[in-house]
């Protein structure tokens, strides 16, 4: 990317306008220099209140038209977002800090999202039975009414686009959070909607911060809240969110497990692992933490470090998202080595010719790590890759389970008897046998276990119907004259 420009500022997207009313401001900073690149006002109750009440009022009109109608524009969207992928990308990368690749690839997925909505038509049919002679029983799938959504920064196009399309395609609307770190994506997809033919009320934006996620968990206009961030905050929304009795789905941090057999193919191992490690410099919520390598897997790490050496930030790596972030990540390595862990490759200290303020940390691989440490138990969200060395598959097992996340966990074995345990064993929602990011693709969802996802549903796929949507059972007696019938 070439010189970083200024951005508009950021405004609040309700009812079909962009408006600031004199909020409070903060700086929004690109971490590819660290320069300010617009500002972004801290909304409050007042403001979420007056986008509650468009969204409200959009609510008959838009739940009211048949889902065939509402994917007409999501086909249109999907179509403008394929068309405007170039500026769409450079936006992600201006404010998030990664590759442009990843940026185009973040957008991909987006669109891919809006595919499964606009097969919503396919998917949710409704039942209806004869129950007994003239008497049938229907079940339809209804919409909650006004719902909110609250993103992070690590995908600010793609993750929007998790729950944003299905919530609306399937009669809802909505209240939409970006993260204040990267708030300049969800703008232009409001324009794209709008320009799809959205109607207006139907997709709000209130930015903020800490504030304006507690006023949404509060707000009684709410009717459910999908939100994706880190474990601490995702406890916050979803015990705050569901005492106010509204359905909640919160997706948290992670702390994924690659387990590496001897049998494994070194070449496609070390491959998947590194890509899987330094991918949008290691922000991904499914990226390989620790690696697990069982008995003598010296030949894949040599391999591992060279992959890793070939990675250079600023050229094949992005930056990350903040000066505190690149901080903490530097501290989680400077302890493992105090603690008597070996660095092979170390990403400390980096900084990119002509982008000297920018926040970049190279590809990181510490070996000898041990289960207690704390690279090798809490998420470090950077390029890093904790290796910890057990003897044995039961011992590498056990590591994975002790772990308080569950996102992903994935094997890398030519074994299909010990790749099958581990898909019965891992203690993970999304489970990888010889890949390194195992995120299901539509219609399959999105989702962890353990302290990574609180909730029932995930928040992809079929099983987001489920979330936003509510059951309606009719029974109706056509044969009004019958008199056998015990329900009369
Ligand atoms: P974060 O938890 O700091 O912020 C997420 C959202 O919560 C933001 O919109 C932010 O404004 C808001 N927020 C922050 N602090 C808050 C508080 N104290 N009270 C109320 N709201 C608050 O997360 P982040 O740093 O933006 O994103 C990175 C984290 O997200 C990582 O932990 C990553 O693993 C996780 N993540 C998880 C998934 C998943 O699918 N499980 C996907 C993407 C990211």
């Amino acid at each position: 990317m070439g010189a970083i420009a200024k951005q508009p500022e950021v405004k609040n997207y309700i009812n079909g306008k962009f408006e600031r009313n004199g909020q409070p401001s903060m700086d929004v900073i690109s971490p590819l220099d660290g320069s300010v690149i617009s500002t972004l006002p801290l909304s409050t109750y007042i403001e979420l209140d007056v986008a509650v009440k468009a969204a409200k009022e959009a609510y008959p009109a838009w739940s009211s038209m048949t889902i065939k109608e509402r994917v007409q524009i999501f086909f249109r969207y999907r179509s403008l977002l394929e068309k405007n992928m170039d500026e769409l990308a450079k936006l992600v990368q201006l404010e998030n800090g990664k590759t442009y690749g990843e940026s185009i690839a973040e957008v991909e997925k987006s669109m891919e999202l809006c595919e499964f909505a606009c097969s919503m038509p396919q998917i949710v049919s409704n039942e209806v039975q004869e129950v007994s002679k003239g008497v049938e029983c229907r079940i339809e799938r209804k919409p909650l009414g006004v719902v909110a959504s609250i993103a992070p920064f690590n995908f600010p196009n793609m993750v929007p686009h998790w729950s944003m399309p299905n919530a609306l395609v399937l009669g809802n609307t909505m209240i939409m959070k970006p993260s204040e770190l990267v708030p300049l994506s969800a703008m232009r997809m409001a324009e794209l909607l709008k320009e799809a033919g959205l109607p207006d009320g139907v997709f709000n934006i209130v930015n903020g911060g800490k504030e304006i996620v507690e006023a949404i968990c509060d707000h009684p206009g709410i009717e459910a809240v999908s939100f994706v961030g880190s474990t601490v905050v995702a406890k916050i929304v979803y015990r705050r969110a569901t005492s106010n009795l509204k359905r909640c789905v919160a997706l948290g941090g992670a702390k994924n497990h690659l387990i590496v057999l001897p049998d494994a193919n070194a070449d496609m191992t070390a491959n998947n692992v590194i890509a899987s490690m330094a991918g949008c410099a290691g922000q991904r919520c499914m990226a390989a933490s620790v690696m697990v390598g069982v008995d003598n897997i010296q030949h894949i790490i040599d391999k591992m470090v060279e992959e890793a050496k070939a990675i250079i930030p600023g050229e094949n790596l992005g930056s990350v998202i903040s000066a505190e972030a690149k901080e903490r990540i530097e501290n989680y390595i400077t302890e493992a080595e105090k603690q008597g862990a070996i660095i092979l490759v170390d990403g400390r200290g980096f900084s990119v010719p002509g982008k000297s303020g920018g926040f970049y940390v190279g590809p990181t691989i510490i070996d000898h790590v041990t289960p207690e440490m704390s690279v090798a138990k809490e998420e470090i969200f950077g390029p890093v890759i904790a290796i910890i060395r057990a003897k044995d598959f039961n011992e590498a097992i056990a590591i994975e389970n002790s772990s308080n996340y569950g996102n992903a966990a994935a094997i890398f074995t030519q074994s299909g008897a010990l790749a099958k345990e581990f898909m019965e064993k891992a203690s993970a929602g999304m489970v990888g046998v010889n890949i390194g990011v195992p995120v299901p693709r539509e219609p399959f969802s999105f989702g962890g276990w353990n302290e990574s996802k609180f909730g029932v549903a995930d928040i992809t796929g079929r099983s987001s119907i489920e979330f936003w949507t509510q059951v309606k059972k009719t029974t109706v007696k056509w044969n009004q004259g019958a008199k056998t019938n015990w329900m009369s």
